[in-house]
């Protein structure tokens, strides 16, 4: 749940941009929602507030009935997926999905284990010794979404993740994130402009427009009611 989440942007000169304008938007869980709306609408910021890696201006942010405003992104339970993968280069793929097991309190082989599934989850368990660039766009996006998932967070939040895969790819990822969404009940929100895909991706559909929410509704209701 979003409560009047805002931010406002102010550069070395003291100019202001309001990014992001008390948004107040309730998304229910295990859904797949769409944050949809032009380039410079307010989507990543919108995003990167929820993950906790800009700090919001006002407002609060609710998973569940906890208030993770003030939650640092790694206590936050939430996985992220960026529009150009980032992920480590000098890795394999393995080393890749373990990397947010590491410092944490859990054994190597249950690691590995739980590294597997995931890889399993979304179709790369035959690349685990390969490079990222070794790998295709879709791959790497593949292996981007295992990492995110491998600490099983509650929310899982994708940043224009189709955005640089080439039209076939794009159709492709699009069905394997329903599948993944689908499988594992994660609650997940896709950021994208591009309406079609919208449409076609999520449960729910959160519009954007200058950091202000136009509509939030099903897509048949959105294509039937623009
Ligand atoms: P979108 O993801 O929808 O393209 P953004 O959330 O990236 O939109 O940006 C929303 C607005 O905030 C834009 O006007 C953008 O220029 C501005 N903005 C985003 N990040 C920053 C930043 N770090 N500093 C200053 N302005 C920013
Ligand atoms: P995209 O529209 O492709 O999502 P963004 O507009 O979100 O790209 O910009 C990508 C990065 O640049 C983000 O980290 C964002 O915070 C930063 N950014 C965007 N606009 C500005 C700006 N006007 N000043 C400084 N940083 C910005």
């Amino acid at each position: 749940k979003l409560e009047n989440l805002t931010k406002i942007f102010t550069d070395k000169r003291g100019n202001e941009t309001l990014a992001v304008d008390a948004l107040n938007v309730v998304i229910p869980p295990g859904q797949l929602v769409s944050l949809l709306g032009p380039s410079g609408c307010g989507k990543s910021t919108t995003l990167y507030m929820i993950a906790g890696l800009l700090r919001p201006s006002d407002g609060k942010i609710y998973f569940g009935d906890n208030d993770v405003t003030r939650v640092s992104p790694d206590k936050r339970g939430i996985g992220l997926v960026f529009q150009n993968y980032a992920l480590y280069p000098h890795m394999t793929v393995r080393q890749n999905i373990l990397f947010p097991l590491e410092n944490m309190n859990i054994q190597r082989e249950e690691a590995l284990k739980l590294a597997l599934e995931m890889a399993e989850l979304v179709g790369i368990s035959d690349q685990l010794d390969k490079k990222p660039a070794e790998l295709s766009g879709g791959q790497q996006q593949r292996v981007a979404i295992a990492r995110a998932l491998v600490k099983k967070p509650d929310v899982l939040l994708l940043d224009e993740p189709l955005s640089n895969l080439d039209a076939r790819l794009r159709l492709q990822m699009r069905e394997e994130i329903k599948r993944i969404q689908r499988e594992t009940g994660i609650t997940t929100i896709f950021v994208t402009h591009d309406q079609e895909e919208a449409m076609s991706i999520s449960d729910l559909m959160i519009v954007l427009d200058f950091g202000k929410e136009q509509q939030m509704d099903s897509p048949q209701q959105i294509y039937y009611n623009p």
